[in-house]
């Protein structure tokens, strides 16, 4: 079997993804723009590198090395992403550039990037994580929110494409999951509770229950699934929208 490629796998919810693929059997390439990325795939046993996902040449790079480590490439998880608070008023072109390169830009690129490896696997798919915000928008955080949608387009045009050659291309949408990602908000004015009451569930969601969710779309299990969407918010959205 060849390897998923998982990126923004030093942290969050791309470390957890790397964990329940392999605690599953999976082999796994963990990419990271951050140098921790080289100690958590020590400890999971697997290839790590180093890359950053905007820069195209890096990623070339790196899809062969993933290749060439893991006996070809059969997944894709998009897991890398920033978020910047910046509403209209302040919103600048560098803050949107920099937000829609990592989480929407570099997906379909790195997509590209691993395609001859994609179609020479067996029942290959990939999953792009989007995010609740993508779908109902919010205020503060314009790009953010056109990246995650965004994400949502380019997952259902690449499932056009890649459905007859039988890859399959889906996303996940987390609500408010505890990530260093959310760590400012939490600590923010509107304070931990708010995120937790805004779920009927009525807590934070955990990396690991998004990484089941991407785990199962994978999986041989979502093998009639492609070209969608998964909420996984504890009924925040569904419930409240
Ligand atoms: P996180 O900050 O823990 O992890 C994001 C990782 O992406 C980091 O390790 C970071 O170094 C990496 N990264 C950033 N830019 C990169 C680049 N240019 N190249 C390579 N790696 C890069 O955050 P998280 O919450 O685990 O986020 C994972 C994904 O889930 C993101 O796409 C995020 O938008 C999405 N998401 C998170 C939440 C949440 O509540 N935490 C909700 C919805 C969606």
């Amino acid at each position: 079997m060849s390897g998923v490629v998982v990126t923004g796998g030093a942290s969050g919810i791309g470390l957890a993804c790397a964990e329940v693929l392999v605690a599953e059997g999976r082999q796994v390439c963990l990419w990271d723009l951050q140098p921790s990325v080289m100690e958590a795939a020590e400890k999971l046993g697997v290839p790590g590198r180093q890359v950053n996902v905007t820069d195209d040449a890096a990623v070339a790079g790196a899809v062969e090395a993933a290749a060439a480590a893991c006996d070809g490439i059969d997944g894709l998880v998009h897991a890398a992403g920033v978020v910047r608070v910046e509403a209209l008023g302040m919103l600048t072109a560098d803050v949107w550039d920099a937000v829609v390169d990592v989480n929407l830009r570099a997906y379909p690129l790195l997509a590209q990037a691993m395609l001859a490896h994609l179609r020479a696997a067996q029942d290959a798919a990939i999953v792009g994580i989007s995010s609740i915000e993508g779908l109902v928008g919010n205020a503060a955080i314009p790009a953010y929110c056109a990246s995650k949608a965004g994400l949502l387009g380019v997952t259902r045009s690449m499932a056009h494409q890649l459905g007859p050659e039988g890859i399959r291309v889906n996303a996940v949408c987390p609500g408010f999951i505890e990530t260093p990602m959310l760590a400012g908000a939490l600590q923010g004015p509107a304070g931990r509770e708010s995120y937790e009451k805004a779920a009927p569930l009525g807590r934070l969601g955990q990396p690991i229950e998004i990484a089941h969710a991407v785990a199962f779309l994978l999986s041989p299990k979502a093998s009639f699934i492609t070209g969608t969407h998964l909420v996984v918010d504890g009924g925040n959205i569904s419930v409240n929208h």
